[in-house]
């Protein structure tokens, strides 16, 4: 069966809430914290693995407690990660997330050892004809743009997330992506065009054809409670939001990408899959937390 391959950055989240966050000098009392595994690329990798499709990840953590935490996780979930490498020198990376009463939040991330994710950290993984490569902008780019062409090379799909929105990217990057995915923030970025939250879709369409560098691209613009929107040279998809009440869309993101690329490695054609990652985020925009908010499948069909 196919599988999708998450080259991913690897987080322990460490959340903790308060009445009012510290200013400059100042020390306050919180009130919870919490620990959880998180981090772009893994929370991909729990929407993946929940539509129960295999999946296998390529990232790095530190030798230290929460590295072996991370591990013991994806032995949990049923990530395979023989390909998540432990750094000498650099810790697991980490992200101090500080939110106060009025659910504003503050986050400090440290990409530590996801910064030494490097192409060799694939050797020997076997990628084949209708596996999907997914990635995220958390991972060193030049070791994205290598594993994905050594995946065209193999006859492999490649999807990228380019979140956060960065330029430093290599060229062949871009062109080596079979499917690109960004929220319209990203999207407005890459584009070079400011987009209004409610842009009529005419104009996102047209802002998210201009990432295209290949006739055979796609690129998929997620546009929060109006759901998504594909677009190849030739045509357009649009697939609008289901109406939840959302509770917390952190990670709502992540659960798309997810669960569009086990559906895609599943064998489903673009605009079905489209369908089910718009359903599977918008069930965990109903829930607190990013890789406890992940649906899982049947969760996912009941909702469909
Ligand atoms: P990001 O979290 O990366 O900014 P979006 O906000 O565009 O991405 O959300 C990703 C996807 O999650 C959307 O395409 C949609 O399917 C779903 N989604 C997000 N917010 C909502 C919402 N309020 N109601 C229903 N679905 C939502």
């Amino acid at each position: 069966m196919a599988q999708v391959i998450v080259i991913g950055s690897i987080n322990y989240d460490i959340l903790s809430t308060m009445q009012r966050a510290p200013r400059a000098g100042e020390t306050v009392n919180g009130e919870t914290v919490q620990l959880m595994p998180g981090g772009k690329g893994l929370n991909q990798a729990v929407a993946a693995v929940q539509q129960g499709v295999p999946v296998r990840f390529v990232g790095k953590v530190g030798r230290d407690l929460f590295g072996d935490r991370i591990l013991s996780f994806f032995a949990e979930k049923g990530i395979e990660a023989s390909h998540v490498g432990r750094s000498a020198d650099e810790a697991t990376g980490s992200a101090l997330i500080l939110v106060d009463a009025t659910a504003e939040n503050r986050i400090v991330v440290i990409p530590a050892a996801n910064k030494q994710i490097v192409p060799t950290d694939a050797d020997g993984l076997a990628i084949g004809p209708g596996d999907l490569l997914i990635s995220q902008f958390e991972v060193p780019r030049a070791t994205i743009a290598a594993l994905f062409a050594r995946a065209r090379a193999a006859g492999a799909r490649t999807l990228l997330n380019a979140a956060p929105a960065l330029d430093d990217a290599p060229d062949s990057l871009w062109s080596d992506t079979d499917i690109l995915v960004v929220n319209e923030t990203e999207l407005g970025h890459f584009a070079g065009t400011a987009l209004a939250g409610d842009a009529p879709v005419p104009e996102i369409a047209a802002a998210a054809r201009r990432l295209l560098r290949r006739p055979d691209q796609t690129v998929i613009a997620t546009l929060g409670v109006r759901g998504a929107l594909a677009v190849t040279a030739a045509a357009q998809t649009l697939v609008p939001g289901r109406k939840v009440v959302a509770v917390d869309t952190t990670g709502a993101g992540d659960c798309f990408v997810g669960s569009l690329s086990a559906r895609l490695a599943a064998g489903d054609d673009l605009p079905t899959a489209l369908r089910y990652a718009n359903v599977a985020a918008s069930i965990a925009c109903t829930r607190i937390g990013t890789g406890t908010a992940m649906p899982y499948a049947e969760e996912v069909k009941a909702a469909l």
